[in-house]
């Protein structure tokens, strides 16, 4: 805006401003969150298209901010820019093993059906040298296996890492967690590059799924992602399923998993480990 009267300096107009007071705001409510752990963890179940049987949960970060659940995308960019995420990152992980441990302890139905935590891992620290001392210690801190534990990065962290990636991979393999990659058909992957990392598992990315059902080219690409991940031996989830009709296209092209509010919502640890309780009996 431009300079009025007594106030010579306007370098911001008042939207701007209020931007700029409501980023530093949340900036600061963020810092103390950290430091009181404000945070909980949500699971969504994953599962088998064709049976329907439970295979896993993803956990979902939520901020208890006054009274209410904020979801990531309202708070995951501020801690990246903040570097933030480092800790919270390190808080997730702690806590989804903690999380995994109890309800393998109390459910060892569990282990015998091969059921998986997945833990979103943030671009920034899988690119942060700690990295794989970080994973030991959570899973050391609750006697765990890694491979029960799952770790997903989306198809642009990996992009923006490749060089270092291979060689992360392999050491977070090495210690038996699995890796899918996140979000996937969103970022401008090569083929050669999906052939050249030690991945297990691909989750096609939500937007796909979504108008597979309305839009030919859409179908086109989830049916091809799933031909790839066929070629490649690799597990495949499609995210987002909402629709009993998308399902059965989904089981038509043979896609083994599939999350999404058809089958559940994300679960606060009560309502998933009553879930767990009514899915588990065989
Ligand atoms: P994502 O990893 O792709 O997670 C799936 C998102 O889709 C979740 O949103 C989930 O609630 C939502 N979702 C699941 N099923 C359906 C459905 O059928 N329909 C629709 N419309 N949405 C569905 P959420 O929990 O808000 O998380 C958003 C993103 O935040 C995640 O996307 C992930 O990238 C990030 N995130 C979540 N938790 C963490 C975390 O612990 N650490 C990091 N670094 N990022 C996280
Ligand atoms: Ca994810
Ligand atoms: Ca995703
Ligand atoms: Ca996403």
């Amino acid at each position: 805006a431009k300079a009025k009267g007594r106030n010579r300096i306007a370098i911001f107009d008042q939207p701007m401003l209020q931007k700029v007071r409501h980023r530093l705001r949340l900036e600061v409510e963020l810092r103390q969150a950290v430091e009181h752990g404000d945070f909980e963890l949500y699971y969504q179940p994953i599962v088998n298209l064709r049976t329907q049987a439970l295979v896993g949960f993803e956990t979902l970060i939520r901020w208890q901010k006054d009274g209410q659940m904020l979801p990531p995308d309202e708070f995951i960019p501020v801690a990246e820019e903040t570097g933030l995420i480092f800790e919270i990152s390190r808080w997730v992980l702690h806590a989804a093993c903690r999380q995994l441990r109890d309800w393998q302890q109390r459910y060892p139905k569990m282990m015998a059906a091969g059921l998986t935590l997945s833990v979103n891992l943030s671009g920034s620290h899988f690119s942060l040298p700690t990295l794989v001392t970080d994973i030991e210690q959570a899973l050391n801190s609750y006697h765990l296996w890694g491979q029960f534990l799952k770790l997903e990065i989306t198809e642009s962290a990996l992009m923006k890492h490749l060089e270092s990636a291979r060689e992360l991979l392999l050491c977070i393999k090495s210690m038996g967690i699995r890796v899918a990659i996140d979000d996937f058909g969103t970022g401008y992957s090569s083929l050669s590059y999906l052939r050249s990392l030690p991945l297990d598992c691909i989750k096609i990315d939500r937007s796909f799924i979504s108008t597979m059902d309305s839009s030919r080219e859409d179908l086109e690409v989830v049916h091809t992602i799933l031909l790839l991940a066929q070629n490649l031996r690799l597990d495949c989830v499609a995210e987002g399923v909402e629709t009993t009709n998308q399902l059965q296209q989904l089981r038509s092209l043979r896609c083994p998993h599939g999350q999404g509010y058809l089958f559940s919502p994300p679960l606060s640890a009560n309502q998933a480990e009553l879930y767990l309780q009514k899915h588990l009996v065989t």
